[in-house]
């Protein structure tokens, strides 16, 4: 099978989740499900 999708951010397959913010297709460890966004995103969110 193809793959889903990498994470942008552990580079792990199996990315499902966009980022609100910029757009990165990571996976649900590195997925903040509460805000759409990105761990990335989230360190930089007050
Ligand atoms: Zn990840
Ligand atoms: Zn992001």
């Amino acid at each position: 099978m193809d793959l889903m999708g990498l994470c942008s951010k552990c580079g792990k397959p199996g990315a499902m989740y966009t980022c609100h913010l910029c757009g990165s297709l990571v996976c649900s460890n590195c997925y903040d499900i509460e805000h759409g966004i990105c761990c990335s995103c989230n360190v930089g969110k007050k």
